[in-house]
């Protein structure tokens, strides 16, 4: 099953999203592969991929066995970096050839609603967008709805991150958009040390109410029960000693 990220917006939290959806997937022990379709290679390098040759880019020239450019980073995530020019985007359906070896190809875009991202998307057989729960992302969701919507492109849901007491609500989202919002995911400053540490936060925090809500999130999308942890507050508690 192929599942894109999409948003009109950057910086919204695409990668953070994809690469722990993809850590909470394996938690559950399904087997995803992580696809950064980015020319920023964003993903390749939250995870410590720097200087690969191998890469998305070659294998959509068929200048490379796609499977060649499959690397396993640390927590067991397996990842197919981008490279460093244009893709040949007008191939992309040689990623349905993965299929057979993953259970998820989770791919993660730049932002924006290019001719690219829409041919990705035409792809995919889910689609998440991502959006931050204020004014000015909101309107850019409008813009991405609107734009697949002509293109005859389903979409799965929304996935509302960044969300504090303060933030538009979820039920709002969802009157503005007509899409269901799948997932509300919280503010989390430390989301960011973790970034730069090359550690998915699913496993950098798992106690974390980001973590809690992403597991959850996965675990609803598999249809897989998942006992929420208890005693959080001893837990948080202990990991200070
Ligand atoms: P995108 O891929 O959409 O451009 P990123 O995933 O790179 O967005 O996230 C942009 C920035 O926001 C990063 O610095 C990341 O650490 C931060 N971020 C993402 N999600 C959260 C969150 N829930 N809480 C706090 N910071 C976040
Ligand atoms: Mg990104």
């Amino acid at each position: 099953m192929k599942i894109g990220i999409f948003s009109a917006k950057g910086g919204v939290g695409k990668t953070t999203f994809a690469i722990n959806f993809a850590s909470s997937l394996l938690c559950f022990e399904k087997n995803p592969l992580l696809i950064d379709t980015d020319l920023n290679n964003s993903l390749s390098i939250s995870l410590g991929l720097i200087n690969y040759n191998l890469n998305l880019s070659r294998a959509l020239n068929f200048e490379i066995p796609i499977n060649n450019a499959i690397y396993l980073t640390p927590f067991g995530l397996r990842v197919l970096p981008t490279g460093d020019s244009n893709l040949n985007y007008k191939n992309i359906n040689i990623l349905n050839d993965l299929e057979g070896s993953f259970d998820f190809l989770v791919i993660d875009t730049e932002p924006g609603i290019s001719e690219k991202n829409l041919e990705i998307a035409k792809i995919c057989d889910e689609i998440f967008l991502l959006t931050l729960p204020e004014t000015t992302s909101i309107y850019a969701l409008m813009r991405i709805i609107k734009e697949f919507e002509k293109e005859n492109i389903k979409i799965t849901g929304i996935i509302v991150n960044r969300y504090t007491k303060k933030s538009i609500s979820p039920s709002e989202i969802f009157d503005i958009s007509g899409i269901p919002v799948l997932a509300v995911l919280p503010e989390d400053t430390k989301i960011k040390e973790s970034l730069n540490k090359g550690i998915p936060y699913v496993f950098y925090n798992p106690y974390s109410s980001f973590t809690i809500e992403i597991k959850s999130f996965a675990s609803n999308f598999l249809g897989i029960p998942y006992k929420k942890p208890s005693f959080l507050f001893l837990k948080k508690w202990l990991s200070f000693i």
